[in-house]
């Protein structure tokens, strides 16, 4: 049992993500994961539907995760990576070139997915330094997230992530409507006109275009037309402006393909990986880039990248990210997601007749049921962790992305517990 003291401490001081600290909503506390379940201290198991927001791609306590993490802990679990290097982060850097889309060649290793976005950015105002043109914009698409640090929220929603609080902090930067077109539907060519006004009137002072491929997540689980992408991969092409893709959430097999740009057939100037990097067991990140960016860079008034953090290439990290894309690459998540997408469009489907339900949709291992009201956040937790299940909606947007290794039972339970949910008229505002 967790001690009510411990709670009561934890509800005084700890800081949970987006959480007053006058009036924080209930937290569970956890004794262990194992698999695709996680147990409460209270010895109630539950079915995890989150993958820890889209990280535990191979579930918890994996025995090959474990034991790369033990065998590095004996070796070193940390030295700086200024003047040093070392086998992990070497034996890690092929692991990933070998799978990103082509043209990527260097990689830089950051230690979370916004500190990747902000290396990212920096990169590409660093590359334009070093050329007669100075171009420090950076054009994106409404809907999106990128993290919640000062750059990477400058190229968030503005709506979502409350541009209006940080007015005279954050740069301003240039963004077209959300897409419309969805990942199925018949791609509309008019769809990419926003895009091509903007090319046109801003290429000149536009350094990239930042975005999430395919899947826009924390701005609102929505899926575009590969078709979008493509054309921005020739709008940048035609004006010379880099593109940058957020593979933060996508990355590693979630929708289906190893990362979301290969919907498109299309390589990025730069791309951002996180989260399911360490099979969501540590945090690591990586910016990787091309040989012209990183030429450019290098060619730049500082004649560096001018970036390096304490805990850059950090061993036990990478050790255990290098496991994970070794179990990647053996190929077993390609079936795994098809079998779980398959599964969610026949489970969660049929809902998009509830009359609680706006729209339900499903790419790889993501299935998402939009509703007409906002959740009520503790009630719909509680009413979850009930039902044997971790499920943690946002707004509207009910939610699964589980660990590719998930039964065929779990996944029931989880979309079970989501159709009664909705069936609960006062689990919503
Ligand atoms: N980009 C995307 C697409 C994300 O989903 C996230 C995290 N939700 C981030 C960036 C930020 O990553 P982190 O939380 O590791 O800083």
């Amino acid at each position: 049992m967790f001690p009510t003291e411990d709670s009561e401490f934890d509800r005084q001081h700890l800081w949970h993500p987006y959480t007053s600290m006058r009036d924080p909503l209930p937290c569970y506390p956890v004794a262990s994961a194992q698999g695709c379940s996680i147990t409460l201290e209270t010895g109630h198991e539950l079915v995890e539907g989150m993958s820890s927001w889209w990280a535990a791609i191979h579930g918890y306590n994996h025995p090959r995760l474990n034991r790369a993490m033990t065998d590095q802990i004996a070796r070193m679990s940390h030295v700086m990576f200024g003047g040093l290097t070392h086998r992990p982060a070497v034996e890690l850097g092929r692991e990933l070139l070998a799978i990103v889309p082509t043209g990527l060649t260097k990689v830089f290793l950051a230690d979370s997915g916004s500190v990747s976005v902000e290396v990212a950015m920096k990169m590409a105002v660093q590359y334009w330094s070093g050329t007669s043109q100075s171009k420090q914009k950076f054009l994106t698409l409404r809907g999106g997230y990128h993290g919640d640090t000062y750059a990477a929220m400058s190229v968030c929603d503005p709506e979502n992530s409350m541009h209006s609080l940080w007015q005279g902090y954050l740069p301003e930067h240039l963004f077209v409507p959300v897409p419309q077109c969805t990942f199925d539907q018949p791609w509309q060519e008019s769809e990419a006109d926003a895009l091509r006004e903007a090319f046109a009137e801003h290429h000149h002072t536009l350094a990239a275009v930042i975005l999430e491929p395919i899947v826009q997540g924390a701005g609102g689980m929505r899926f575009y037309h590969p078709q979008l992408l493509k054309r921005i991969r020739e709008l940048c092409d035609q004006y010379d402006v880099l593109l940058i893709a957020d593979e933060i959430a996508t990355g590693f097999g979630r929708t289906g393909k190893m990362f979301a740009c290969e919907h498109a057939n299309i390589s990025p100037d730069i791309l951002c990986v996180g989260k399911g990097l360490t099979g969501g067991t540590m945090t690591l990140a990586a910016t990787l880039t091309t040989d012209r960016v990183a030429d450019g860079i290098s060619r730049s008034p500082a004649g560096c990248f001018m970036h390096g953090p304490t805990f850059m290439g950090n061993p036990l990290a990478c050790a255990v990210a290098t496991e994970s894309l070794r179990i990647l690459a053996e190929g077993a998540w390609q079936q795994q997601v098809s079998s779980i997408a398959e599964q969610l469009n026949a489970g969660l489907g049929p809902l998009i007749d509830h009359r609680n339900v706006k729209d339900v949709r499903v790419l790889g291992a993501i299935g998402v049921v939009e509703c007409h009201r906002a959740v009520a956040m503790a009630d719909i937790q509680a009413f979850f962790v009930d039902a044997g299940v971790w499920i943690r909606p946002f707004g509207k947007l009910i939610y699964l992305m589980p660990p590719y290794l998930i039964t065929e039972q779990q996944l029931t339970q989880l979309m079970s517990a989501i159709a009664a949910a909705v069936e609960q008229d006062a689990l919503f505002q």
